[in-house]
């Protein structure tokens, strides 16, 4: 049965849970359309890419010198054979050879009918006699050598790439090998971002006594456009109900998902969660994990039923990131089609103990390295707090210590998260 945000309530939730419930409440896929295979770099297949061809189209050659019909009778020494005459990449040979027979030939080029093996030309001799080649050392040489199958890569009628497959240099690669001009994508997804809090200031201004510069607008950014999402960067809202409302119901007419940081907590100056429940459903979720708390997730009504998706972030910026990387990126890669994107994960070894508390994920920034033998290790950046972002900055990886471990030794195993395509 799946949980909408009022029945998950104030109660205390796992992060399983909590991936669990944003899951459901995912919306569908956005809309697709077709791209220029040179602009879909980063974008997500909409459509499984089925080749139209054998990939290679002919069996041919993987290295320059002849290709042989490799005679019934290969003799035990030396092989002498006849080179009736040439095939250059972009040619084919109309005849086809005897037994015994071979044309010189470059990578690439298509065998002729007969031809079966490939022998490369460092292994050639001149005997003097014009069309006639010495193949050296034939014991050497292996029927069917240097030879690559018409579709020994990819079968006319293979499904190449899958729908969901966020397309990398080498899936274009793979496309355009293919034939493939154009690729029919999901659209982008359009994101509004919005920091809050009077003290709130943004870059470049000066900052007031009582200001903090506005990192979370960036943070969030950055993020965001390395999951190919388009930014609506709507700045900082006042700690004020009524504009925080108004904005937001604006935000959620242009956007696909609307995300906030600060404000969440329960202080007197926290407007996210009434102005929310003013022009949708909202759920303040207690998240048993650090940092990352307190996370406000819900939707905003749209006319015609339609809702959009709502983060409240924390404010300290660490806990921005990280409830990002973990509750963001999973609903927005959904949203964009990537539908089985996964966190990676490995393990690593504690090098000094790693404190935690049961019934709650911690998330500390670490660094893992890999000792002579290959063993990977991981230590803490050092001071942990969630407002220091310079963790962030130093670290690789997020260590992640699951809520049935109050620490980790020095020399235990434990979960880390290699900071991948976004960080
Ligand atoms: P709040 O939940 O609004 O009380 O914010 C928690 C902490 O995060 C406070 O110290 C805020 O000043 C800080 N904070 C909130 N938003 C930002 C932001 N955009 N950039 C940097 N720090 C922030
Ligand atoms: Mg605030």
């Amino acid at each position: 049965m799946t949980l909408s945000c009022f029945e998950l309530g104030e109660r205390m939730l796992s992060v399983d849970e909590t991936l669990e419930a944003l899951a459901a409440m995912t919306p569908p896929s956005v809309a697709t359309h077709r791209v220029s295979l040179a602009a879909a770099g980063g974008r997500i297949l909409a459509v499984d890419a089925v080749s139209p061809i054998d990939v290679p189209q002919n069996t041919n050659a993987a290295m320059d010198g002849i290709a042989l019909a490799w005679p019934d009778d290969a003799p035990a020494g030396d092989m002498l054979v006849d080179v009736v005459g040439d095939v250059l990449a972009g040619a084919r040979l109309a005849t086809s050879l005897a037994p015994g027979e071979a044309v010189r030939i470059t990578t690439g080029a298509p065998l002729p009918a007969g031809a079966d093996t490939v022998v490369m030309s460092e292994q050639l001799a001149d005997v003097g006699t014009p069309g006639r080649v010495r193949v050296e050392r034939p014991e050497r040489v292996r029927r069917g050598q240097n030879v690559r199958q018409a579709g020994e890569d990819i079968a006319r009628g293979q499904r190449a790439l899958g729908a969901g497959t966020r397309l990398r240099p080498q899936h274009l690669g793979l496309l355009a090998s293919l034939g493939y001009a154009e690729v029919e994508v999901f659209r982008l997804l359009r994101v509004a971002v919005f920091s809050t809090g009077d003290e709130v200031t943004a870059p470049g201004e000066s900052l007031p006594p009582a200001g903090i510069y506005d990192t979370n607008r960036f943070s969030l950014q950055g993020l965001l456009s390395c999951l190919g999402c388009e930014v609506i960067d709507l700045g900082i809202l006042q700690d004020d109900l009524d504009s925080m409302r108004a904005s937001l119901a604006a935000a959620a007419r242009e956007a696909d998902m609307v995300v906030t940081s600060g404000g969440v907590s329960v202080g007197q100056a926290d407007w996210v969660k009434p102005a929310l429940t003013a022009i949708g459903e909202l759920g303040l979720w207690r998240i048993a994990m650090r940092p990352g708390r307190p996370l406000a997730f819900g939707r905003i009504h749209q006319t015609g039923g339609v809702t959009v998706p709502f983060f409240g972030l924390p404010g300290n910026p660490v806990a921005v990131m990280v409830t990002f990387l973990q509750f963001v990126q999973p609903m927005l890669r959904r949203m964009q089609g990537e539908h089985d994107w996964q966190p990676s994960r490995f393990t690593a070894l504690a090098a000094e103990l790693l404190k935690s508390r049961e019934a709650r994920v911690d998330y500390h920034r670490g660094v893992y390295t890999s000792d002579e033998a290959g063993q990977l290790w991981v230590r803490t950046t050092g001071r942990q707090g969630s407002g220091i972002l310079s963790s962030m900055v130093t670290a690789n990886c997020l260590i992640e210590i699951g809520d049935g471990c109050a620490a980790v030794e020095a020399g235990a195993p434990v979960t880390i998260q290699p900071f991948g395509d976004l960080t």
